[in-house]
């Protein structure tokens, strides 16, 4: 479903990512974990382009951009393919949850209003917000905004959904409304790939867990495998630090 191939990418002379190859199934709940620096938010980004690789490639489907040279049609078909919930909810201040929603069937995928509006609404009312449509996100608690974060995402109807660190600016009393609104859509099926700090939630949810450190992947493998019996020295420092 999602293959990078031999992604690398460096800012500057600092190489963050290092020769990353990594296969996604449908469906899946992935989990990267790793310490902060490792290079887990720019992989992500790679994804969808909106950090360019320096090489590789990047499949989504039967789709493949090569890194080397796209053109702006293969990054927006690529982009078309994915969405992004974002650790900062990236909401518009000045339009109201459900307009938030709208916004990207409207512009982007150039639905009608009355069709972006019915989708919209079905979507915030997966995530509980039925009743918050016409709030402002000043309005809201962060919990509340991600989760319209997470609702803009469904309602593209993409691929796959990236969440970078969803939870890490909520105040912690916030943080298990979210996940737990997550682990909701994942359980339908849809293919996620998560950037998190939250062990309990990749050990619960996830399929695979992905560990990097320092620009590679460590290692992978099934939640259980990896949470009860890490392999690399690496990860096992790792998990016996965090959690
Ligand atoms: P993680 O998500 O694991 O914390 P990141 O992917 O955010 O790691 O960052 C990896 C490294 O890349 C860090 O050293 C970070 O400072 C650097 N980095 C990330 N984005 C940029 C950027 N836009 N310009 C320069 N350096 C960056």
């Amino acid at each position: 479903m999602i293959q990078m191939a031999n992604i690398t990418k460096a800012f500057g002379k600092h190489e963050v990512l290092k020769g990353i190859n990594l296969t996604v199934k449908k469906g899946e709940v992935v989990c990267i974990l790793g310490p902060s620096g490792s290079g887990k938010t720019t992989l992500l980004r790679c994804i969808n382009y909106l950090e360019k690789p320096n090489q590789g490639e990047v499949s989504i489907g039967d789709f493949t951009i090569n890194c080397k040279r796209p053109s702006k049609q293969d990054i927006h078909t690529l982009r078309k393919k994915t969405a992004m919930v974002f650790q900062h909810y990236n909401l518009f201040k000045h339009k109201t949850v459900l307009e938030n929603v709208m916004e990207g069937l409207v512009i982007v995928q150039k639905q009608s209003k009355d069709i972006a509006r019915q989708t919209s609404i079905q979507m915030l009312e997966k995530v509980g917000l039925g009743s918050k449509l016409d709030a402002y996100p000043s309005q809201l608690s962060g919990g509340q905004q991600q989760r319209v974060g997470i609702a803009r995402a469904l309602a593209l109807n993409p691929e796959v959904i990236l969440f970078d660190e969803p939870t890490s600016a909520l105040d912690p009393e916030l943080v298990g409304e979210v996940l737990e609104v997550i682990q909701k859509i994942a359980k339908e099926g849809i293919t996620m790939i998560v950037v998190t700090h939250e062990m309990g939630f990749a050990r619960e949810v996830s399929n695979h867990v992905v560990f990097m450190d320092q620009g590679v992947i460590v290692e992978e493998g099934r939640p259980q495998d990896i949470f009860s019996d890490a392999k690399e020295e690496r990860t096992r420092q790792f998990l016996k630090r965090i959690t």
